[in-house]
């Protein structure tokens, strides 16, 4: 035990931080660039549709959103727009995510779900908003007890099991893809919803879709994967949350020329 603590220390990964944007303070113990390879390599994995004409416009609307998240990224956890992959992933669940390092998954499955750019826009602003958190990297620090610290320390000496990059997968919001239903805290929740409602609106987009998609999204049944699961927060509570910050994500939007 003495020694897995005294490597973490020597490897600089344990600190307490403070979120970006909100100021939230943060426990973090595991280095950003560790989860953003490790997230490369499961990305590079998935199954995706390259030749996809929906593809551009994932694309174009995920910049948008990553530029306007970027004016508020003082700690610079968001890379730059030219660094950032998109795809549409072969896989119907109905499933969006943004990994750390600058990856956006959409799953084919979530299009019926999301008819507009505004439709995208939320949902593709709460993901960012994920990562610009570091709600990944919080998650895999705190929740996951000495299991982790061990699977942390495993990593840094490169013995990577799979079991491992599933823990980590789950961690980052990509876990129906790897068989782990590890859902997202109510409080991440709650920031990713409120951030990328401003976000959305600051690059153009009417934030009133956002109420609209959660409520349409909460009527869906059947099985979903955990980040698009209604129970965090609570569909009711979610909604009323997101109606409440439409004044202050209007008065982000451009005004019009
Ligand atoms: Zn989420």
């Amino acid at each position: 035990m003495r020694f897995l603590v005294l490597s973490l220390v020597a490897l600089g990964l344990v600190a307490c931080q403070n979120a970006p944007v909100t100021g939230r303070s943060q426990f973090i113990m595991v280095n950003e660039s560790e989860v953003a390879s490790m997230s490369s390599g499961e990305f590079s994995k998935m199954k995706k549709l390259p030749n996809d004409a929906r593809l551009a416009k994932i694309k174009e609307i995920g910049l948008k959103i990553v530029a306007s998240a970027r004016r508020d990224d003082r700690s610079g956890v968001l890379p730059p727009a030219a660094k950032w992959e998109f795809a549409i992933i072969d896989d119907k669940s109905p499933n969006a995510f943004a990994m750390p390092g600058g990856r956006i998954g959409f799953n084919s499955g979530m299009f019926q779900y999301a008819p507009t750019d505004d439709d995208v826009a939320v949902i593709l602003g709460h993901e960012v908003s994920h990562v610009i958190c570091r709600h990944g990297a919080e998650r895999i620090s705190q929740g996951l007890g000495v299991a982790m610290v061990a699977a942390i320390t495993d990593e840094a000496t490169k013995n990577k099991s799979s079991q491992t990059r599933a823990t980590w997968m789950a961690a980052v919001g990509v876990g129906a893809q790897v068989g782990i239903l590890l859902p997202f805290s109510r409080s991440h929740e709650s920031e990713a919803d409120h951030l990328g409602l401003m976000f959305m609106a600051r690059a153009g987009y009417n934030p009133e879709a956002a109420p609209a998609f959660w409520a349409r999204f909460a009527k869906i049944g059947g099985s979903r994967p955990p980040e698009f699961l209604s129970t965090h927060p609570a569909d009711a509570t979610r909604i009323k949350q997101l109606q409440a910050w439409l004044p202050e994500a209007k008065a982000q939007m451009p005004s019009k020329p």
